[in-house]
């Protein structure tokens, strides 16, 4: 069976003597089982396992402030990566409108790394352009893999012996998740749990799904009440990313992720959600002066 070099980094990582998180994005519902993955990443030997839903909680917080400051400025709001750096290099004249505010995967390692600096960390993706994003927070993240990978990796741990059946104390996440963040990963996901109301009205808010209709929008002259634009680049958002391995439509994977928020909704978080004052100290934004039309390049999410 073929290993991927990041595999091979991550199963070097697990045979070191540091401890390990596990950071999950909410999409690995698509592709494997809850709990059973934490269990089994656990028994594989993470120390910890985390979700971006918490990070992707603390972002909402930081959007909801730029927007309310900023009302007449339109924001183009992404997770993704290849978003961002299409913005910048096919539609230069609205880079400086991208959100200037970190992914919810550098949001996650960033709280993660205050909390366990002991700790290195470990991010599984449903999307290889995750591993381009990473690099730019230099040993923030130590390796990143794909779903994909992550199915590598099992294969190789169960051949080789590396899941010891150890009782695991719980088959939840540890510090640090959230609930209603579990939809950022479908398209549209973002401004649904953005709590927009006070700040936005329904018809300020376009949602894009893909290279077509980017180009569309940014193609023509958009309406000046929009204010809000909330972009991902697969089909059906990050569920429909080259790293999952399902070939299920994308509409089951999406009934997976719905179905997977509703069980979450009635599990009893208490603090293992994480406080906001678990990210006293932490760096979410890039300073006030580049929100608007300053150039885009300054800020922090340049890729
Ligand atoms: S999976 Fe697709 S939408 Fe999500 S970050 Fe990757 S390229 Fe962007």
């Amino acid at each position: 069976m073929e290993t991927s070099a990041d595999v091979k980094k991550v199963i070097g990582l697990l045979k070191g003597k540091k401890k390990l998180i596990a950071m999950l994005a909410p999409s690995f519902v698509v592709d494997f089982k809850y709990p059973d993955t934490i269990i089994l990443l656990k028994q594989m030997g993470f120390d910890k396992v985390s979700e971006l839903t918490f990070g992707a909680r603390i972002i909402n917080k930081y959007y909801h402030e730029i927007i309310k400051k900023n009302p007449d400025t339109m924001f183009i709001s992404t997770a993704c990566p290849v978003v961002a750096m299409m913005v910048k290099s096919q539609y230069p004249q609205y880079a400086g409108n991208l959100m200037p505010v970190v992914s919810p995967m550098a949001a996650t390692a960033r709280i993660l790394d205050k909390n366990y600096p002991n700790h290195d960390i470990v991010f599984i993706a449903p999307c290889p352009a995750k591993k381009e994003e990473a690099k730019i927070y230099g040993k923030l993240i130590d390796a990143v893999i794909t779903y994909k990978e992550l199915k590598q990796l099992i294969e190789y741990a169960q051949e080789n012996k590396m899941i010891k059946p150890k009782k695991v104390k719980s088959h939840l996440f540890d510090r640090f998740y959230a609930d209603y963040t579990k939809i950022y990963p479908i398209s549209g996901g973002l401004s649904k749990t953005l709590h927009k109301r006070d700040i936005l009205k329904e018809n300020e808010v376009i949602v894009l799904e893909g290279p077509a209709e980017m180009q569309k929008l940014f193609s023509s002259k958009i309406p000046k009440h929009i204010r809000f634009l909330d972009v991902l680049f697969c089909k059906g958002g990050c569920i429909g990313g080259p790293g999952v391995n399902s070939q299920e439509p994308i509409e089951a994977r999406r009934a997976k992720v719905l179905s997977y928020l509703e069980l979450a909704k009635h599990e009893k978080m208490g603090k293992r959600r994480g406080m906001i004052k678990d990210t006293e100290g932490v760096e979410f934004n890039t300073p006030k002066k580049y929100i608007g039309n300053k150039c885009f390049t300054e800020c922090e999410r340049d890729f």
